[in-house]
């Protein structure tokens, strides 16, 4: 088993994979790749298209076709893989892990610091072939309370984790389901923990439920109840915070729930509003006990109104998907780090990501087999998780 460097004589071989693999991705007749282009592109005077075969007893039966590119947001160079095919017999035997090796030994060489590829969400078998090829995942979104901090000390690994992502220029983001602060207020609060975060790698559910309204109804208007992290995220998409006639009734986490505030959001929504909240966890942790949050506080105006709240925050994959979407991250390239298997990693799945589960937060080792999903992976801790980045 060899990979090297395709060579003119391989087109023939070459075509006919390119063809086998379209055929696999059930798009056969969208393949019109001639052995003269493929020549053209691979051999003349200015290349455009690169490749390194398998070759098994002098039979070509892998290609890995590759272009070069330029982020222009990171400015940087990059290899970005257009196919990876290995013939189903020949597969298991780490020829795609191979090819992937020859690429990456070429980002070495030239210096470069990204090989990116693409896969199309629905083509299961490729994703799965990539995956198993070890192409390593280029985003990467990660819980804050109980992956990166525990009451507001950093738990270990979470620094040189973060620290990895910054050195492999992984695009990334910290997730929380709490909506009272802003990004600014929480990499604050990281960075007095010892973690550094800018502010544009943090996204809340309140910036999530403002993405969402902003999609759903441009420029509308709404009642909030919540703190500057909700009021800031809605400001900011163009949303119009009032009491009279909303169009919306927007409920986040609070420290002062107020009786008026409640009686005026229950009012509204009986003339008409329609019912959003930011997250339906019920309690939150404090060094005293349990606090009501969101979930505690929705469920009373469900009660007086009969109206159930839309919910965006976790376990709603629209956080994740909203995420996603902030860094242009593919739900097949990124995993997801979560310490909770009823809402982290359950999201996570329904977002189509892979899942780590990490037992330093609230979900013991013990509760895992009890859940009907399961993560695709489980580490102690985050400090596990460094390796894989
Ligand atoms: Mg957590």
């Amino acid at each position: 088993m060899t990979v090297r460097p395709v060579r003119p004589d391989d087109v023939p071989a070459v075509v006919g994979l390119v063809r086998e693999l379209a055929d696999y991705e059930k798009a056969l007749h969208e393949a019109r790749l001639t052995e003269e282009q493929l020549a053209g592109v691979l051999f003349g005077e200015s290349p455009a298209l690169f490749g390194h075969v398998a070759e098994i007893d002098g039979h070509v039966v892998g290609v890995a076709l590759w272009f070069l590119n330029f982020s222009t947001w990171r400015g940087t160079h990059g290899v970005y893989l257009e196919d990876l095919y290995v013939q189903p017999q020949h597969r298991g035997a780490g020829l795609g892990k191979e090819l992937l090796r020859a690429l990456a030994e070429v980002c070495v060489q030239r210096g470069y610091s990204r090989l990116e590829w693409s896969v199309l969400d629905w083509n299961t078998p490729s994703i799965e072939f990539y995956k198993a090829a070890g192409v390593p995942a280029q985003c990467w979104l990660t819980d804050m309370d109980g992956v990166l901090v525990h009451e507001e000390r950093a738990l270990p690994g979470a620094a040189e984790f973060l620290q990895r992502l910054v050195e492999k220029e992984r695009r990334f983001l910290v997730l929380t389901n709490n909506s009272i602060f802003t990004p600014r207020d929480l990499a604050a609060r990281l960075a007095r923990a010892g973690l550094q975060v800018p502010e544009e790698s943090i996204w809340t559910s309140a910036l999530a439920t403002a993405d969402f309204l902003a999609t759903q109804l441009p420029g509308g208007s709404a009642y909030v109840i919540g703190e500057a992290g909700l009021t800031t995220a809605l400001y900011e998409v163009g949303y119009t915070l009032t009491d009279t006639d909303p169009d919306y009734v927007v409920l986040g986490e609070t420290r002062t729930y107020s009786f008026e505030a409640i009686t005026r959001a229950i009012r509204l929504i009986g003339r008409g509003a329609r019912f959003i909240a930011t997250n339906p966890d019920v309690t939150g942790p404090s060094p005293e006990g349990p606090l009501p949050a969101t979930g505690s506080v929705a469920a009373m105006i469900t009660r007086a109104t009969g109206a159930e709240p839309y919910f965006v925050g976790k376990p709603n994959p629209m956080m994740f998907r909203s995420a996603m979407n902030r860094i242009e991250a593919h739900s097949e390239s990124t995993i997801m780090i979560g310490d909770r298997m009823d809402t982290d990693v359950v999201a996570g799945i329904e977002a189509g990501l892979e899942t780590v589960l990490v037992l330093s937060g609230s979900t013991a080792a013990a509760d895992v087999p009890r859940f009907p999903f399961r993560p695709s992976r489980i580490c102690d801790s985050i400090a596990d998780v460094i390796e894989l980045v």
